[in-house]
């Protein structure tokens, strides 16, 4: 089976299982676990930021950020196709207390207007605007990815503001292959910056949150809070480490692969629309009278695996465990359909 349901199924290489094998552990509830910290240090460092903490998910890492940003009664300004929005079982009310406001950006993206145009005055009927949220890239925006000079003008209105910035950057090292950018550029523009250890890189568990020293200390009480304190995680730390070493050049190769196979998408009756492909993620709709549930299964009959992405579409996502032959082979398959 070729896996295209999403970057998240990988598995260890040999190499990186090896690197897990022999990692120095301790308990890190203490901090005394030196992998752990030699991976939080170095992440902190990449991002030029002063201290990251290790988390089991992404999703904790955006809910503790949630939490660390905002009080009670205050608001969350993201695009409506956000992850903290679609995909975190509505976290930010049930850990934080606060209300979302929702911006419809394109493909996922938004901008220094519209954020401008959803601030609330303050009056006392309202919810307090207080933090931003970017995703870079965003998964449900098509893999599309923010440039630092977009980014930037947010980031100005938030200073000008008093409101806080959060980047949910799940899939940051995907954005930073295509724009060939800093990661310390862009962790200094952020109040926080969640990263993904479990998606493109192909390590097996993990998520960073960067910040400040006093963010990440309280961050680490809320880790501890949400049950998320892990004791000799230092085997799963060396997972990321390995995967920050040997898997960031190649995310490319898995940018290739995705228009290698929008390219072909592009030319099928079968396929209404497609978003732009500009990393991993391929996200086409269907034409009315093909159904994704018969589209999926049809796919799985020949192979390969994809999930249904809401309004009749269809998500493939490319990752370590797809080789090129495999591409070729999913190319191959999608000429031939009549489905
Ligand atoms: C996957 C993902 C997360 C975190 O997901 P977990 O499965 O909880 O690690 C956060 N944001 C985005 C955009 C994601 O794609």
């Amino acid at each position: 089976m070729i896996n295209l349901v999403s970057d998240t199924v990988t598995r260890p290489t040999p190499g990186m299982l090896a690197y897990m094998m022999q990692a120095e552990v301790g308990d890190d509830v203490f901090g005394e676990d030196p992998t752990v910290n030699r991976l939080q240090d170095k992440v902190a460092e990449m991002f030029g930021r002063e201290a990251a903490l290790f988390c089991p998910s992404g999703t904790m890492t955006n809910q503790i950020a949630i939490k660390v940003n905002t009080n009670p009664l205050d608001e969350v300004i993201c695009d409506v196709d956000s992850h903290i929005y679609q995909s975190e079982t509505g976290g930010y009310a049930f850990n934080s207390g606060v209300a979302i406001s929702l911006i419809h950006g394109v493909n996922g993206k938004i901008t220094a207007d519209q954020v401008d145009s959803a601030l609330k005055p303050g009056h006392d009927w309202q919810p307090i605007s207080r933090l931003v949220v970017i995703e870079n890239t965003s998964n449900k925006g098509g893999g599309s990815y923010y440039t630092i000079e977009e980014v930037r003008p947010i980031a100005e209105l938030c200073k000008r503001q008093g409101l806080r910035l959060h980047l949910d950057g799940a899939r940051i090292f995907n954005a930073l292959t295509e724009t060939g950018e800093d990661p310390v550029s862009w962790g200094r523009m952020f109040d926080t910056v969640s990263v993904c250890m479990s998606k493109g890189l192909g390590a097996p568990v993990g998520s960073l949150l960067i910040g400040d020293r006093e963010t990440i200390r309280m961050a680490r009480r809320l880790r501890k809070v949400l049950g998320g304190g892990m004791r000799q995680a230092g085997y799963l730390a060396a997972a990321c480490i390995y995967a920050l070493d040997h898997h960031r050049d190649r995310l490319k190769e898995d940018h290739k692969h995705a228009k290698q196979i929008a390219d072909v998408l592009r030319t099928k009756p079968y396929v209404k629309y497609i978003k732009p492909v500009d990393t991993n993620v391929i996200i086409f709709g269907l034409q009315d009278d093909i159904r994704d549930h018969h589209f999926i299964s049809t796919l799985k009959d020949n192979g390969i695996l994809a999930i249904p992405f809401g309004g009749n579409t269809i998500r493939f996502v490319t990752h370590l465990d797809v080789s090129g032959d495999m591409v070729s082979q999913v190319c191959d398959t999608l000429n031939r359909l009549s489905p």
